[in-house]
């Protein structure tokens, strides 16, 4: 993504040194590549209508970002960064993504030996990578997500807990890996859980705006075809499943990794992943669409719903004349024509 940013500045990791590094990723491709597709259609969004509705959503992270017109890929930003930083940050990915991948290949071919929890939750655990690795990887990438967000000026996330992370992230990613792996300090950081589904190759949802849409505790992010749940100091939700269309029973102490007795993985179905990421879809696609809706309620007299018709209409027409089903190409062309009409 565009930033204002310049070699000169800070690096936001350790606050030390230059941010000298270009093309810093916020979630490490290794880890969504099973999941965006192909390279050029990473930004690919496709809004599919069923019944007239929105059904399903693909799309990526800069749904919330006003500049629609896409440059960088939103998951790559330069001088964010130092090289020492990034550098130490590769450590860590690369004690973890290859693994996590053969983890799901491993899961889907039933080759993996599954437990279950007290709570009735499947799981898997293994001693590669070590469970303190494991959590820093997440750790770093639930940070650099939620800078991602915060350069797209939205964050819900108390100041002070973003703060924490960095803190642990920049004195933990400066360690060798044994060092990490014999440090007694995790159980006192913030309680992570992470968990997976039955993922084919096929399943390419392209999926990586992060966090849930529907702020939560703990907080749901994704990352690739593995979600983190990250537990913030204040109380637990109420209403976790609302918010998620997770069940509450995901939120299992026998998952929570800092306090395990190595790392360990929560499975659940592929309805309730397929659930969850379609409510979220949903939520974007809405969000997408109302960024057009604006556009034609600032340039015309017509009203919220109103506009929203219209755009429906409109961006139905066009599709019907073009033949394709995407939606997400039309809206811009369509809010025009909307507002010419209405001018
Ligand atoms: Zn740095």
């Amino acid at each position: 993504m565009k930033t204002s940013r310049t070699p000169e500045d800070i690096c936001l990791i350790c606050k030390t040194n230059k941010a000298d590094k270009e093309g810093s990723h916020f979630t490490p491709i290794g880890m969504i590549k099973t999941v965006v597709g192909k390279r050029n259609y990473e930004h690919e969004i496709t809004i599919s209508p069923g019944k007239g509705e929105i059904d399903q959503f693909y799309g990526r992270s800069n749904l919330n970002n006003t500049d629609t017109e896409i440059h960088q890929s939103d998951n790559v930003a330069d001088y964010i960064f130092c090289t020492e930083c990034e550098t130490n940050l590769g450590k860590i990915e690369s004690e973890c993504i290859d693994k996590l991948h053969d983890f799901s290949k491993k899961l889907v071919e039933e080759k993996l030996q599954l437990k279950v929890t007290t709570k009735g939750n499947a799981c898997f655990d293994f001693t590669k990578p070590n469970k303190n690795v494991l959590t820093l990887f997440f750790y770093t990438i639930i940070w650099r997500q939620i800078l991602l967000d915060s350069l797209l000026h939205k964050v819900q996330f108390p100041v002070a807990f973003i703060e924490r992370l960095r803190t642990i992230i920049n004195s933990e990613i400066k360690k060798s890996i044994a060092d990490i792996e014999k440090s007694g300090d995790y159980v006192n950081y913030p309680k992570l859980i992470i968990y997976t589904s039955y993922h084919k190759d096929s399943d390419t949802t392209g999926y990586t705006y992060n966090p849930n849409p529907y702020p939560s505790n703990p907080e749901l992010f994704t990352v690739g075809t593995y979600d983190t749940l990250i537990f913030k100091p204040d109380r637990i939700s109420p209403h976790f499943n609302l918010e998620t269309k997770l069940p509450t029973t995901i939120l299992d102490n026998d998952l929570i990794i800092n306090d395990a007795p190595q790392s360990v993985v929560g499975i659940i179905d592929f309805n309730v992943w397929d659930t969850k990421q379609k409510f979220f879809y949903a939520k974007f696609a809405d969000d997408f669409i109302n960024f057009y809706v604006l556009r034609i309620t600032n340039a015309t007299n017509l009203g919220f719903e109103e506009a929203r018709q219209h755009l429906m209409a409109e961006t139905h027409l066009i599709a019907k004349t073009t033949g394709a089903d995407n939606y997400g190409d039309f809206l811009d062309e369509a809010s025009q024509n909307v507002i010419s009409k209405h001018n």
